[in-house]
């Protein structure tokens, strides 16, 4: 992209000399939020994404939209980078003028990783180290990356703390592991300030359709039963997507999370059973719930201690299951024209 004057002059990348934030995967549902926020906040965002077709790129243009919205409503501004995190020039361009980066790019999802290993660790892993390679020449003032708290998998002891053992049980879990390490090691070894966010089941305004609360919030509008893979015994700690942005937006005020990992969660810890009753309740109370075949590759159980995140950064998550539950099907409501079809073909 290059940008030309009355004079036919070219300025290559004019615009993107004053970008501040970079969000890498910012068409996506985290990054959406994310960079529709900084830019409520005032700051200036480019996003890098190549709007790829693991869900319904419909969604993704709708979180294009809010952000340019938000441009267009406050002092902050936007700009949609096109592109491949997996293209290290593009991403060294991008990286060189950000002052910080927020590194959301990712194929997300356990079942697609259990699928396609390979193309799962070359996106998570050869991406992120793009971002860290481009970092190491450039000023960037911080790079909070996006982990999981799939990094866990097997617990030992709950809630996790950060210091509990890692070992993942899917590729996901794995790509996201290694791309944690090699943030953390890029950090010590070159003394870049990295922060490695842990979130844990994010749901929230135009979330992936292919998860289980679209899915089930979408049945019992429609008057069928929500379906629970496996007995439903399976907990997690689901997490408003404003408390996501909440702890990520601390990382901008204050380096002191730097060169640590951090567990961003809801604390509300939940089955898959009861969450499929919470909606159930809120929506067609009469509705019986559904059991149908456990996936590869899903954690048994997730549960954050955020004590950490709280001590370093402040944070603290304000959504337990039921409000959250309930601000997302008022969402829903008020968007279900466009959205609904889109968790349906999912
Ligand atoms: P998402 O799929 O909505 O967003 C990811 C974005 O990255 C998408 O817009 C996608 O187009 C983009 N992307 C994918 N591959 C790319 C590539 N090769 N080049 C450029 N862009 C690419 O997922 P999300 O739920 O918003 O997740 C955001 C981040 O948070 C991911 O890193 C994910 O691993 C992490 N995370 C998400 C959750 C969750 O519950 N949603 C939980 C833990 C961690």
């Amino acid at each position: 992209r290059v940008d030309a004057d009355d004079s036919g002059t070219f300025y290559p990348f004019v615009r993107l000399l004053q970008a501040m934030i970079l969000v890498t995967g910012g068409a996506g549902f985290i990054g959406g939020h994310l960079a529709e926020a900084f830019i409520r906040d005032g700051y200036d965002v480019v996003t890098l994404d190549n709007l790829n077709s693991y869900y319904d790129v419909d969604i993704k243009r709708r979180n294009v939209e809010c952000a340019r919205e938000a441009a267009e409503e406050g002092t902050g501004s936007y700009e949609l980078v096109e592109g491949d995190i997996r293209d290290a020039d593009l991403v060294d361009d991008l990286v060189d003028d950000a002052e910080y980066v927020f590194h959301q790019a990712a194929q997300a999802g356990v079942r697609t990783s259990v699928e396609n290993p390979r193309r799962v660790n070359d996106i998570n892993v050869e991406g992120t180290l793009n971002v860290l390679d481009a970092a190491r020449e450039s000023p960037v003032e911080r790079i909070v990356f996006a982990s999981s708290s799939s990094v866990y998998g097997k617990p030992t002891s709950l809630p996790y703390e950060e210091d509990h053992p890692t070992t993942p049980i899917s590729p996901y879990g794995v790509s996201k592991l290694a791309a944690e390490n090699y943030v953390r090691v890029y950090g010590d070894l070159y003394d870049l300030p990295t922060v490695a966010l842990r979130y844990f089941t994010v749901y929230g305004p135009r979330m992936r359709p292919n998860m289980a609360i679209s899915n089930f919030v979408s049945r019992c509008m429609n008057d069928e039963p929500p379906i629970v893979y496996g007995d439903g015994t399976q907990t997690r700690d689901f997490t408003y997507a404003d408390d996501i942005v909440r702890a990520n937006t601390k990382l901008l005020e204050t380096d002191a999370a730097d060169g640590e990992v951090l567990n961003i969660g809801s604390t509300d810890n939940v089955s898959i059973a009861t969450l499929a009753e919470v909606i159930r309740d809120e929506i067609a109370p009469d509705l019986d719930i559904e059991y149908g075949e456990r996936q590869a590759g899903d954690a048994e159980h997730t549960h954050a201690d955020v004590t950490k995140a709280n001590d370093v950064i402040g944070y603290e998550p304000t959504e337990d299951i039921r409000s959250g539950v309930r601000k997302f099907i008022g969402w829903y409501q008020e968007n279900r024209e466009w959205y609904e079809p889109l968790v349906r073909s999912s």
